[in-house]
């Protein structure tokens, strides 16, 4: 499949999906190692190409405000144009399309028929790796989905170009987006790339009125200055809303860092700080009592009980408000 998003030039192709904006000679492929110039054309090799099919639980995304207790069919591939050091996936994220043997080959048509195969699945989630570089195939799927009057929803790290976001905003109706830090510094060492096309990507969704919810990491060392967290907390709450949905994770080591795991009073250190502005924080990886629960951010209300992917909804309106107060917290 041909790129969408690309430049010829005399000699490389311009990929023009990404903030990287790599040259790619000819036989070669960008920093995402997915995207290749194949006799003068920028190739997307991962179309309908899958490392892993699951129906999960839309938890799992995490996804906490949108359809709480669904499963969503979550499809993943390969490639990424970020090379985190701390990368759960690494083994499909830092691998190329050449070298790596695929699970699954599917058509856009058979991803549907899977889709509608379990009446509780509520659409397609893009994840595990990162979508932004399987765009054409992503969006391809996700106008069928639309279609179907199922949900699409993209888990990425939001390192895209504002074109090829808004064109995937036609049809995605939810995101969860990393936020890695809040500094340039520490984008650069641990992943590679920058933070401010991820800050644009975060205001042109929340612009566009999609549903957004933000991961971070937490790194002892790196990304756990309560001094530098607080100014991102400030960012988001000026931003994109005190109403954003936050999620807290705890780190622990792998692919090539080997700092200790987070330690539970950092993380509730930093619950604290985010919890002064942001209404809706949680801290996930680590079970902590009460931080996975939903309550309200008016009346404070408990509206959901979580233990690990189990949910009991309370005091919830089936639209989605308190029963208390009325307060609209749920995407249903
Ligand atoms: S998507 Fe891949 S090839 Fe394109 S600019 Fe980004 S890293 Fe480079
Ligand atoms: S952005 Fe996500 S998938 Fe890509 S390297 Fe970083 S953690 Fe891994």
């Amino acid at each position: 499949m041909e790129a969408q998003f690309y430049e010829k030039n005399e000699d490389h192709v311009s990929c023009t999906l990404c903030p990287h904006h790599c040259s790619i000679a000819l036989g070669e492929t960008g920093i995402c190692r997915v995207r290749r110039n194949e006799n003068g054309k920028l190739m997307a090799g991962t179309w309908g190409k899958l490392s892993a099919l699951n129906f999960d639980p839309i938890e799992k995304k995490p996804l906490y405000h949108y359809h709480p207790g669904k499963i969503i069919l979550s499809l993943g591939s390969v490639g990424c144009n970020m090379k985190c050091k701390c990368c759960q996936n690494w083994q499909i994220s830092q691998v190329s399309a050449a070298e790596y043997s695929f699970s699954h080959t599917l058509f856009p048509m058979e991803v549907i028929k899977l889709a509608t195969s379990r009446s509780e699945n509520i659409g397609v989630a893009y994840t595990y790796n990162e979508p932004t570089v399987w765009f054409e195939y992503m969006n391809d799927i996700a106008r069928l989905v639309r279609f179907e009057g199922l949900k699409n929803v993209m888990v990425s790290n939001g390192y895209i170009n504002e074109d090829p976001l808004l064109e995937l905003m036609r049809y995605m109706d939810a995101f969860n987006i990393d936020l890695k830090g809040f500094s340039e510094d520490l984008y650069r060492k641990l992943t590679g790339a920058s933070l401010a096309p991820v800050l644009h990507t975060l205001k042109l969704i929340r612009k566009a009125g999609r549903h957004l919810e933000i991961t971070c990491l937490i790194i002892p060392g790196m990304n756990d200055d309560p001094g530098t967290f607080r100014e991102m907390i400030l960012w988001i709450e000026r931003e994109l809303g005190a109403n954003t949905v936050l999620h807290l994770s705890r780190y622990h080591p792998t692919y090539k860092l080997d700092i200790e795991s987070t330690p539970a009073r950092k993380l509730e250190e930093l619950y604290r700080i985010a919890n002064e502005k942001l209404s809706y924080v949680y801290v996930g990886n680590i079970q902590i009592r009460d931080y996975q629960d939903t309550r309200c951010g008016k009346c404070g209300a408990t509206v959901i009980r979580r233990m690990g992917y189990q949910v009991e909804l309370k005091n919830l309106t089936g639209q989605g408000t308190c029963l208390q107060c009325g307060n609209a917290i749920i995407n249903f």
